[in-house]
Protein backbone atom coordinates (compact mmCIF):
# COMPACT_ATOMS: atom_id res chain seq x y z
CA UNK A 1 0.00 0.00 0.00
CA UNK A 2 0.87 3.75 -0.56
CA UNK A 3 -0.29 6.57 1.16
CA UNK A 4 -1.35 9.82 -0.55
CA UNK A 5 -1.61 12.59 1.60
CA UNK A 6 -3.40 16.28 0.19
CA UNK A 7 -1.63 19.26 1.53
CA UNK A 8 -4.69 20.65 3.85
CA UNK A 9 -4.84 17.17 5.73
CA UNK A 10 -1.13 17.66 6.57
CA UNK A 11 -1.07 21.48 7.74
CA UNK A 12 -4.16 21.09 9.90
CA UNK A 13 -1.86 18.12 11.50
CA UNK A 14 1.20 19.93 11.24
CA UNK A 15 -0.32 22.99 12.93
CA UNK A 16 -2.21 20.79 15.70
CA UNK A 17 1.54 19.40 16.23
CA UNK A 18 2.99 22.62 16.64
CA UNK A 19 0.35 23.73 18.60
CA UNK A 20 2.07 22.10 22.08
CA UNK A 21 5.85 20.57 22.05
CA UNK A 22 5.33 19.79 25.23
CA UNK A 23 2.77 16.81 25.36
CA UNK A 24 1.48 14.28 22.48
CA UNK A 25 -1.25 15.54 20.22
CA UNK A 26 -3.88 13.22 18.63
CA UNK A 27 -6.43 13.06 16.09
CA UNK A 28 -7.81 11.36 13.05
CA UNK A 29 -7.45 11.06 9.65
CA UNK A 30 -10.59 10.93 6.66
CA UNK A 31 -10.15 10.03 3.25
CA UNK A 32 -10.47 7.00 1.04
CA UNK A 33 -8.98 3.75 -0.40
CA UNK A 34 -8.46 3.50 -3.83
CA UNK A 35 -8.46 -0.27 -4.53
CA UNK A 36 -6.48 0.41 -8.10
CA UNK A 37 -3.19 0.76 -6.97
CA UNK A 38 -3.52 0.15 -3.93
CA UNK A 39 -3.48 3.62 -2.72
CA UNK A 40 -4.62 5.53 0.50
CA UNK A 41 -5.89 8.77 0.51
CA UNK A 42 -5.32 11.26 3.33
CA UNK A 43 -7.97 14.38 2.41
CA UNK A 44 -8.30 15.88 5.86
CA UNK A 45 -7.75 15.42 9.94
CA UNK A 46 -10.12 15.82 12.61
CA UNK A 47 -9.45 15.78 16.24
CA UNK A 48 -11.35 16.06 19.71
CA UNK A 49 -11.22 14.99 23.57
CA UNK A 50 -7.81 13.51 24.17
CA UNK A 51 -5.83 12.56 27.34
CA UNK A 52 -2.17 13.38 26.86
CA UNK A 53 1.46 12.79 29.04
CA UNK A 54 4.22 13.95 26.77
CA UNK A 55 4.88 10.31 26.26
CA UNK A 56 1.36 9.38 25.50
CA UNK A 57 -1.40 9.70 24.06
CA UNK A 58 -5.09 8.71 23.59
CA UNK A 59 -8.60 9.67 21.78
CA UNK A 60 -11.26 8.90 23.93
CA UNK A 61 -13.22 5.90 22.25
CA UNK A 62 -16.41 8.17 22.40
CA UNK A 63 -14.80 11.10 20.38
CA UNK A 64 -13.83 8.38 17.55
CA UNK A 65 -17.47 7.21 17.68
CA UNK A 66 -18.87 10.51 17.38
CA UNK A 67 -15.95 11.04 15.04
CA UNK A 68 -16.87 8.40 12.90
CA UNK A 69 -20.15 9.79 12.47
CA UNK A 70 -19.30 13.22 12.04
CA UNK A 71 -17.10 12.03 8.58
CA UNK A 72 -19.97 10.26 7.55
CA UNK A 73 -22.56 12.83 7.84
CA UNK A 74 -20.46 16.18 6.62
CA UNK A 75 -17.50 14.48 4.28
CA UNK A 76 -19.64 12.03 1.76
CA UNK A 77 -17.70 9.34 -0.01
CA UNK A 78 -15.01 10.19 2.56
CA UNK A 79 -14.26 7.91 6.26
CA UNK A 80 -11.52 7.83 8.69
CA UNK A 81 -8.49 6.45 7.44
CA UNK A 82 -6.58 5.99 10.78
CA UNK A 83 -4.90 8.16 13.36
CA UNK A 84 -1.94 10.87 13.80
CA UNK A 85 -0.55 11.79 16.66
CA UNK A 86 2.96 13.42 17.65
CA UNK A 87 6.06 12.99 19.21
CA UNK A 88 7.55 16.42 20.39
CA UNK A 89 11.50 15.91 20.10
CA UNK A 90 11.45 11.94 20.32
CA UNK A 91 11.86 11.05 16.36
CA UNK A 92 9.09 9.02 14.51
CA UNK A 93 8.64 5.65 15.02
CA UNK A 94 5.42 3.71 16.58
CA UNK A 95 6.07 2.78 20.62
CA UNK A 96 4.85 -0.91 22.00
CA UNK A 97 1.40 0.87 22.66
CA UNK A 98 1.05 2.91 19.74
CA UNK A 99 1.54 -0.71 18.08
CA UNK A 100 -1.47 -1.89 20.04
CA UNK A 101 -3.27 0.72 19.16
CA UNK A 102 -2.43 0.64 15.54
CA UNK A 103 -3.85 -2.82 15.45
CA UNK A 104 -7.05 -1.75 17.50
CA UNK A 105 -7.36 0.84 14.25
CA UNK A 106 -6.66 -1.82 11.61
CA UNK A 107 -9.42 -3.84 13.24
CA UNK A 108 -12.12 -1.60 13.08
CA UNK A 109 -10.95 0.53 9.47
CA UNK A 110 -8.82 -2.68 7.50
CA UNK A 111 -6.50 0.16 5.77
CA UNK A 112 -5.77 2.12 9.09
CA UNK A 113 -2.63 4.09 9.31
CA UNK A 114 -1.17 5.85 11.37
CA UNK A 115 0.76 8.83 11.20
CA UNK A 116 3.34 10.11 13.49
CA UNK A 117 4.56 13.62 13.35
CA UNK A 118 8.12 15.09 15.50
CA UNK A 119 7.53 18.60 15.16
CA UNK A 120 10.18 20.26 16.88
CA UNK A 121 12.90 20.72 14.42
CA UNK A 122 10.68 21.99 12.26
CA UNK A 123 9.26 24.64 14.85
CA UNK A 124 12.69 25.58 15.09
CA UNK A 125 13.60 25.81 11.13
CA UNK A 126 9.95 26.18 9.63
CA UNK A 127 12.41 24.24 6.90
CA UNK A 128 10.48 21.81 4.60
CA UNK A 129 13.17 19.69 4.95
CA UNK A 130 13.44 19.80 8.59
CA UNK A 131 9.21 18.52 8.51
CA UNK A 132 9.85 15.01 10.01
CA UNK A 133 6.51 12.50 9.55
CA UNK A 134 5.96 9.20 8.84
CA UNK A 135 3.10 6.65 7.84
CA UNK A 136 3.08 3.11 9.41
CA UNK A 137 1.09 -0.08 9.13
CA UNK A 138 1.10 -3.37 10.99
CA UNK A 139 2.00 -6.09 8.40
CA UNK A 140 0.14 -9.79 8.76
CA UNK A 141 3.09 -10.87 11.07
CA UNK A 142 2.75 -7.96 13.32
CA UNK A 143 5.83 -6.12 11.92
CA UNK A 144 5.92 -2.45 11.51
CA UNK A 145 5.85 -1.09 8.13
CA UNK A 146 6.50 2.12 7.02
CA UNK A 147 3.94 3.25 3.80
CA UNK A 148 5.61 5.38 1.09
CA UNK A 149 3.73 8.86 1.34
CA UNK A 150 3.46 11.08 -1.35
CA UNK A 151 1.93 14.41 -1.39
CA UNK A 152 -1.17 14.53 -3.73
CA UNK A 153 -1.15 17.09 -6.44
CA UNK A 154 -3.90 15.65 -8.90
CA UNK A 155 -5.52 19.24 -10.00
CA UNK A 156 -9.34 17.71 -9.35
CA UNK A 157 -8.61 16.54 -6.07
CA UNK A 158 -6.38 18.89 -4.49
CA UNK A 159 -9.06 21.59 -5.34
CA UNK A 160 -11.77 19.64 -3.80
CA UNK A 161 -9.99 18.20 -0.96
CA UNK A 162 -8.99 21.78 -0.11
CA UNK A 163 -12.95 23.39 -0.06
CA UNK A 164 -14.31 20.43 1.72
CA UNK A 165 -11.10 20.75 4.54
CA UNK A 166 -11.52 24.61 4.75
CA UNK A 167 -14.73 24.14 5.88
CA UNK A 168 -12.93 23.47 8.85
CA UNK A 169 -10.46 25.48 8.89
CA UNK A 170 -9.59 24.97 12.68
CA UNK A 171 -8.96 21.42 13.11
CA UNK A 172 -12.19 20.15 13.51
CA UNK A 173 -12.66 19.10 17.23
CA UNK A 174 -14.88 16.58 18.50
CA UNK A 175 -16.45 16.49 21.65
CA UNK A 176 -17.97 12.91 22.89
CA UNK A 177 -18.86 11.97 25.58
CA UNK A 178 -17.41 12.54 29.42
CA UNK A 179 -15.33 9.87 30.02
CA UNK A 180 -14.27 8.44 33.38
CA UNK A 181 -11.12 10.33 35.00
CA UNK A 182 -8.84 7.30 35.29
CA UNK A 183 -5.53 8.86 37.48
CA UNK A 184 -4.16 5.27 36.92
CA UNK A 185 -1.27 4.14 35.42
CA UNK A 186 -0.61 4.02 31.31
CA UNK A 187 -0.87 0.54 31.16
CA UNK A 188 -3.94 0.62 33.06
CA UNK A 189 -5.91 2.96 31.54
CA UNK A 190 -4.55 1.69 27.98
CA UNK A 191 -6.00 -1.75 28.85
CA UNK A 192 -9.33 0.09 29.96
CA UNK A 193 -9.32 2.40 26.73
CA UNK A 194 -8.94 -0.38 24.63
CA UNK A 195 -11.56 -2.52 25.76
CA UNK A 196 -13.88 -0.16 25.36
CA UNK A 197 -13.01 1.36 22.47
CA UNK A 198 -13.12 -2.05 20.77
CA UNK A 199 -17.15 -3.08 22.04
CA UNK A 200 -18.17 0.80 21.60
CA UNK A 201 -16.50 1.34 18.37
CA UNK A 202 -17.55 -2.39 16.97
CA UNK A 203 -21.56 -1.50 18.28
CA UNK A 204 -21.12 1.66 16.32
CA UNK A 205 -19.67 -0.19 13.35
CA UNK A 206 -22.47 -2.44 13.20
CA UNK A 207 -25.20 0.42 13.14
CA UNK A 208 -23.20 2.32 10.45
CA UNK A 209 -22.97 -1.02 8.53
CA UNK A 210 -26.63 -1.38 8.77
CA UNK A 211 -27.73 2.28 7.38
CA UNK A 212 -24.80 2.05 4.56
CA UNK A 213 -23.74 -1.24 3.94
CA UNK A 214 -19.41 -1.59 4.47
CA UNK A 215 -18.41 1.91 5.25
CA UNK A 216 -14.99 0.26 4.44
CA UNK A 217 -15.41 0.13 0.77
CA UNK A 218 -14.20 3.54 -1.13
ZN1 LIG B 1 3.56 7.40 19.86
Amino acid sequence: MRARIYPLALGKMIKHALDDLNKEVAGLLVGKYLKRGDILEVWDAITGEQKSTPGFVYLEEETIATAAEWVLRNRPGLYIVGWYHSHPGFEVFLSAIDIETQKLYQRLFPKAVALVIDPVKYAKTRRLQDLNFKIFRINLKGEVMVVPVSIGIQRRKLLESTLRGIETMELKYIVGGVGPDLSVSIEAEFGYWSDKLASSLSKFLRKIKDRTGSHTQP
